[in-house]
């Protein structure tokens, strides 16, 4: 049985084992076979670039299992491509020499809802040998994952997904839906749409938690149960896909782009997570995790999971998409830990010592974080003050314009349901590169024991300069170049990507700097808003 991403931070596949080899086929063909009562075609194994652009491989379902035990050729130069599909050569990418293997991930093997004829699978980069692609994204979730299973700590997370909707066809932006903002107006205009929406996405295994249209016009916003940091990322990328293919089947055009007017409120990629473990919680009074938790909009609070996705088990069940949800486990993902410690501490909020520790990790870290979490230069049209969009390096209670809002969930839920919120990121983010990047940080804050400034109660913008600086509250980068310069000075985030990442995320971002130089941001906006 495969276990959970932190039981398997080694390669399965090891080229020299031909009994592994047996048993990934066996499995593979398998899921096949369901897949194909599906009426299931072909399968495209996804992985995140640099740039955060989905890129794909295809292969025929009656090929997939030899693309897992096997891979599929690819080129590492994806390492090194830009939002506009230009290649940057850097130190560590770029060069059109050598070949990885994808390695399609049975565990998140999937029926695409929207798209019939489709599965997804996302897919593990390595080297002709079997061993991790040192650029790997996706494997650098699972060791930071295993990393803090070493401290006996597991992070659920989850993505909030934010796009806007236009009339397919057109490269400007109109928005398909005209009704005010949260308002029951836009569910009349686009009620068949939002219901395909959650339809899909819930055939697919995942558990829906809320769907709602948002501040911006033609904007909406779905939220899906916590899972494991992996299997978060993993989720975020089928969130999106499946998004933009139940638009496509609708006649209309998703965006998630950071901005999609160069006026107005933008698309955010808010990240929640919780903290689990044993012991330090003065909570824990059996209170789990639940729908009614989960659904009445605590984010990445233990809801009901699809943890089962996680497991060998889940493979047929999830090749069946709805059945899946049958297998889902009842009551709250947690990740094995008892206490969430996040809650239920005696620190500020009622964090734990440890739940504040990993909290300020990332608090401290958060300007270099941006080079991940906020990667584009369209990015920083979107952070700006009093949108929510969490511009100021601070924290507070339930502030929405702090970069790091700490969510305590309702007193009765006795700390269970709290978790944190990070706003400053949006969804031009490789969430595999912003989920490793936040374990890192979390994890750098416990190694230093550190400890949160006091919570600001108020949107900073609102206070005067001199009150501002007083309080030691900073603006995060407002732009990227100010992101890519705080990333390359993180030793933390240089540890955790390793050289060559860390590197090449570099050479990236400063390209896309160059090539939007003289771009002015109706300009940049254009450029990005259908890339992502
Ligand atoms: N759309 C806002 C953003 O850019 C967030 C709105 C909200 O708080 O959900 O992040
Ligand atoms: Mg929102």
């Amino acid at each position: 049985m495969i276990g959970p991403a932190w039981d398997r931070a080694a390669p399965r596949v090891s080229a020299t084992d031909g009994h592994e080899r047996d048993r990934l086929a066996a499995a593979a063909r398998h899921a096949a076979t369901h897949l194909e009562v599906r009426g299931v075609v072909c399968v495209a194994c996804t992985f995140v670039d640099n740039s955060g652009i989905t890129r794909m491989k295809g292969v025929p379902v009656g090929r997939l299992d030899a693309a897992v035990v096997w891979g599929i050729g690819a080129s590492p130069v994806f390492d090194a491509f830009g939002v506009d599909d230009s290649i940057t050569a850097g130190r560590f990418a770029g060069g059109p020499v050598g070949d990885l293997r994808l390695h399609p991930d049975l565990d998140r093997l999937t029926a695409l809802a929207a798209q019939p004829g489709w599965a997804w699978a996302p897919v593990d980069r390595r080297d002709q040998t079997g061993a991790p692609h040192p650029q790997d994204a996706r494997d650098l979730v699972r060791v930071e994952a295993v990393r803090l299973a070493g401290r006996g700590l597991r992070v659920a997370m989850a993505f909030e997904i934010e796009w806007a909707v236009a009339p397919a066809g057109a490269d400007g932006f109109v928005p398909a839906a005209r009704g005010p903002a949260y308002g029951m107006t836009r569910v009349a205009e686009l009620g068949d749409y939002l219901r395909d929406v959650v339809t899909a996405l819930t055939e697919e295994g995942l558990v829906v938690e809320q769907i709602h249209p948002e501040y911006a016009a033609g904007q909406f916003e779905v939220s899906v149960a916590a899972q494991d940091p992996l299997g978060a990322a993993d989720t975020c990328v089928l969130v999106k896909e499946t998004v933009r293919a139940v638009s496509g089947r609708h006649g209309l055009r998703a965006s998630f782009a950071p901005k999609v007017l160069a006026d107005g409120v933008g698309n955010g990629g808010h990240v929640h997570l919780s903290l689990w473990g044993d012991g330090e919680s003065d909570g824990g009074d059996g209170v789990t995790g639940s729908g009614a938790i989960g659904s009445s909009g605590y984010g990445a609070g233990p809801g009901p999971a699809g943890a089962t996705a996680l497991g060998a088990t889940a493979l047929g069940a999830t090749a069946l998409g709805a059945t899946a949800l049958g297998a889902t486990a009842p009551g709250g993902w947690n990740g094995g830990g008892r206490d969430n410690l996040l809650g239920g501490g005696h620190g500020p909020g009622g964090l734990t010592a440890t739940g504040e520790a990993f909290a300020a990790g990332i608090l401290a870290r958060l300007p270099a974080l941006m080079a991940l979490g906020a990667p584009s230069v369209a990015s920083y049209l979107r952070l700006v003050p009093s949108q929510w969009a969490g511009a100021y390096a601070c924290w507070g209670l339930e502030n929405r314009e702090a970069a790091l809002r700490l969510i305590p969930g309702p007193p009765a839920a006795a700390g269970r349901a709290a978790n944190l919120e990070i706003k400053c990121f949006d969804l031009a983010a490789n969430p595999y590169l912003v989920a490793a990047g936040l374990l890192a940080a979390g994890h750098a804050g416990l190694d230093d024991e550190a400890r949160l400034p006091p919570p600001v109660d108020v949107d900073p913008a609102s206070l005067d300069p001199a009150e501002r600086a007083r309080r030691g509250i900073a603006r995060l980068p407002t732009d990227l170049g100010a992101a890519v310069a705080a990333f390359t000075a993180d030793d933390v985030l240089r540890r955790a990507c390793g050289p060559a990442l860390h590197d090449t995320v570099a050479s990236v971002r400063r390209a896309e700097i160059d090539r939007f130089a003289d771009a002015d941001p109706a300009a940049v906006v254009a450029a990005t808003r259908w890339r992502y």
